[in-house]
């Protein structure tokens, strides 16, 4: 079956190095590598500090860096876009744009935070798809961070992946200009094998949980589906979402609507602003629910609960699309236990949990409902909860 193949890693980092070679005429003196992410459940949560329940994806971002003696910035990737020069002073927000934006927002965060990277030439490969929702810029900030680190002479630790996940947030909020609420660069720097991550945006402290997620044990498999639908309404569509979610907060004289109570939305007046707040005060229960519910392996309960999630999402918060609500609706009917959208909506992947033997008649089903509907060919990956970024050599 055609999957998006994950790669080796020790093959994708001798890709990244070979390439690394071929722009700059050196070998690199590092390689980060940094994972995608799918997020189970717990959608647009993040900002109104809530809880998300990410996976690292086994698709990963290469980083090759080699330090330099003077002050000079190179970045090139092996995947898309053209590359970029400058000096460490020129990084900052409102200074590069496209897709440099977010690896030289990265060594831009890093030296605001005392890091001093030196001037660097940097190479980006891999293999998470570019824009599917599935977090190609976390991991090429995050690759970006830890290679940057270790050029640096900084030594890994908790302490400095959590100042990482700080940068990396930065360098995507203000020198990309992509409003993010952190989930992404957390699941990448701090995920572990086999497992998800509970996330809670409310903590005060330690606000990550791993949890077991023994899908093999239950003979399943999370399908990933990338639509290939990127409609140019995401950023338009995304700050709308969050403006109205802060217009409940305040209405009900909240900071977020992490405390909101559904009898609380339901005095919210306006109709369109009391639904955005319907489905983060759900979504938040759900995402506590789903956590119970993998821990007592109630997969049924786990495929009810992302039922609920979708509908929340397509009704509610309006961030699906017909291929989003075909793919879903595609695979439930074709065998899976549960499916739903992922990621910020109107367009990117969905995700299934399948059984072994249904996951070829998902695949097929899915391909042929896109097929008599007109749409592009969706493209299918297999999300088996992988580990976070490090240093490969
Ligand atoms: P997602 O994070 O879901 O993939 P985003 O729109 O947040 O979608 O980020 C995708 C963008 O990140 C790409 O359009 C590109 O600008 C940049 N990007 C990520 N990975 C790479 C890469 N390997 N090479 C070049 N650009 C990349
Ligand atoms: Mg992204």
């Amino acid at each position: 079956m055609p999957f998006v193949p994950p790669g080796d890693p020790s093959e994708l980092a001798a890709e990244a190095r070979a390439q690394f070679e071929s722009a700059y005429d050196r070998p690199p003196a590092v390689v980060g590598r940094a994972p995608g992410r799918v997020n189970l459940i717990g959608e647009h949560t993040d900002y109104n500090r809530g809880l998300v329940l990410p996976i690292a994806l086994p698709h990963a971002t290469y980083a090759a860096v080699a330090p330099r003696r003077d002050d000079v910035v190179r970045i090139s990737s092996g995947d898309s876009g053209s590359p970029f020069a400058g000096t460490v002073d020129t990084l900052g927000p409102g200074r590069v744009s496209g897709w440099a934006a977010y690896a030289a927002g990265v060594l831009w965060a890093l030296r605001e935070d005392g890091i001093e990277v030196p001037g660097v030439d940097v190479l980006v490969h891999g293999t998470v798809p570019l824009g599917a929702g599935l977090s190609s810029s976390a991991a090429l900030e995050c690759s970006v961070a830890l290679a940057a680190c270790a050029v640096a002479g900084v030594d890994d630790s908790p302490a400095l992946r959590r100042r990482l996940v700080a940068a990396c947030i930065r360098a995507e909020t203000e020198v990309a200009g992509a409003p993010t609420g952190g989930m992404d660069q957390t699941i990448s720097l701090l995920a572990s094998v086999g497992r998800a991550l509970l996330i809670d945006f409310d903590a005060a402290s330690d606000p990550t949980r791993d949890v077991p997620l023994p899908l093999g044990d239950a003979g399943l498999t999370l399908l990933v589906t990338d639509t290939r639908v990127r409609h140019a309404l995401v950023d338009g569509g995304y700050a709308a979402r969050r403006a109205d979610c802060e217009t409940a907060a305040a209405q009900l004289g909240l900071t977020s609507l992490r405390p909101a109570t559904l009898a609380d939305v339901r005095t919210i007046g306006d109709h369109r602003v009391r639904r955005r707040a319907t489905h983060v005060v759900t979504e938040i229960t759900r995402v506590t629910d789903t956590v119970a519910a993998v821990a007592a392996t109630d997969w049924t309960e786990v495929g009810r609960l992302f039922a609920a999630s979708h509908a929340s999402m397509r009704d509610d918060f309006e961030i699906s699309c017909a291929e989003l609500d075909l793919a879903v609706s595609t695979a439930i009917e074709a065998g899976a236990v549960g499916a739903r959208m992922t990621g910020g909506g109107f367009g990117g992947s969905s995700i299934a949990l399948v059984p072994g033997d249904r996951l070829g008649a998902v695949v097929r089903a899915v391909d042929t409902a896109f097929a008599a509907a007109g749409f592009r060919p969706p493209q299918h990956l297999l999300a088996e909860p992988a580990g976070a970024a490090g240093v490969v050599g």
